[in-house]
């Protein structure tokens, strides 16, 4: 491609006519940032540009003195000769892809994003362009989520059968996005709910912009290990896998992921259940949503970049991958705490 509107140099993903990098990855001085997740907002960029709901996280987690300017789903910012535009994602509250026009070339930046609904998050809206950035975290085929709804009772059904067993359910799920999935679709009425500190920090920005709703108390020292039997407790997965959950007796730990889809993960993360919820999209709604950009030029990054490039390649696209800095899910560690 000749002087494309986006390129990838060693600070992140440059718009050269702009002269502003989306999600960078080293301090630079006018960053976009898709969405809040930690390997996409990164400290120490003079200026910050992001979704409204996006705000009190980055605050919270980067900062409350950084510099944050904040646009609504589809609102034109002119940035020199490039108009730049924000869609939703569909992956976290507040998530983004990033629309960036100039001389009648249109290119759209994802971010990470699923094509599945979110009680929580704005649905994943398709954005027309010649050239998509993706990312392909679950890009290989066997990769394919059952209904949310179908897993919310397989959570529901575990955390019933424990409290028969009189076992505490612990559930492994990360604390910016996935936990207050669960939390706004699981039916409070079977018991008490606990959330981790890092949880806990999340849900009450969550609540303060009244998107979530619910008691669910913060898990302190001071309740007795008794009064526990019975409850659900989320935790992110890096404190499941500490010496923290290791007092907590009787217990049942449960993974929720998209990784639970292979073979292997629960035993790797020594989990007793594992289960299939995602906000990354997966093998079809990665190939719907590349058809609904309409776009002939596709740029892999996240996970399976390369083979997917290729299949895309081998499907009427031009397809290419670049490395990129952005690991979350991909690691099976929580790098979000
Ligand atoms: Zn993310
Ligand atoms: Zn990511």
């Amino acid at each position: 491609m000749k002087n494309p509107l986006l390129v990838f140099n060693s600070n992140g993903i440059y718009c050269p006519k702009g002269d502003f990098y989306i999600d960078p990855w080293k301090p630079v001085d006018k960053a976009i940032i898709t969405h809040a997740h930690s390997d996409h907002a990164k400290a120490g960029h003079r200026h910050y540009l992001s979704h409204h709901d996006s705000k009190s996280i980055l605050k919270q987690r980067l900062g409350w003195e950084i510099k944050l300017e904040t646009k609504d789903y589809g609102e034109i910012i002119k940035i020199n000769e490039v108009k730049v535009s924000l869609h939703p994602a569909g992956h976290i509250l507040g998530s983004a892809q990033i629309r960036v026009e100039a001389g009648g070339e249109v290119w759209c930046v994802s971010g990470d994003y699923k094509t599945q609904p979110d009680p929580i998050a704005v649905n994943f809206e398709p954005v027309p362009c010649h050239t998509f950035i993706t990312e392909c975290t679950f890009g290989l085929p066997v990769y394919q989520w059952p209904d949310e709804a179908e897993t919310i009772t397989q959570i529901e059904n575990w955390w019933k059968e424990n409290q028969q067993k009189g076992k505490i359910s612990l559930i492994s799920a990360y604390s910016l996005g996935k936990a207050q999935r669960i939390l706004a679709l699981i039916d409070q009425s079977i018991g008490k709910i606990y959330c981790h500190g890092a949880v806990h920090t999340v849900n009450e920005l969550y609540k303060r912009a009244k998107k979530l709703q619910g008691h669910f108390p913060y898990l302190s020292s001071e309740i007795k290990k008794e009064a526990l039997i019975g409850t659900l407790i989320i935790a992110p997965p890096s404190a499941v896998s500490s010496s923290w959950a290791g007092k907590l007796k009787p217990l049942s730990v449960g993974a929720v992921s998209g990784w639970m889809m292979l073979r292997g993960s629960k035993r790797r993360q020594n989990v007793d259940r594992g289960f299939i919820l995602s906000d990354h999209a997966d093998w079809q709604g990665l190939n719907k949503a590349i058809r609904q950009t309409q776009s002939e030029n596709v740029i892999c990054t996240h996970g399976y970049a390369e083979v997917f490039a290729e299949w895309l390649n081998q499907n009427g696209y031009n397809g290419m991958s670049e490395k990129t800095f952005f690991e979350s899910e991909n690691s099976e560690v929580d790098i979000e705490n």
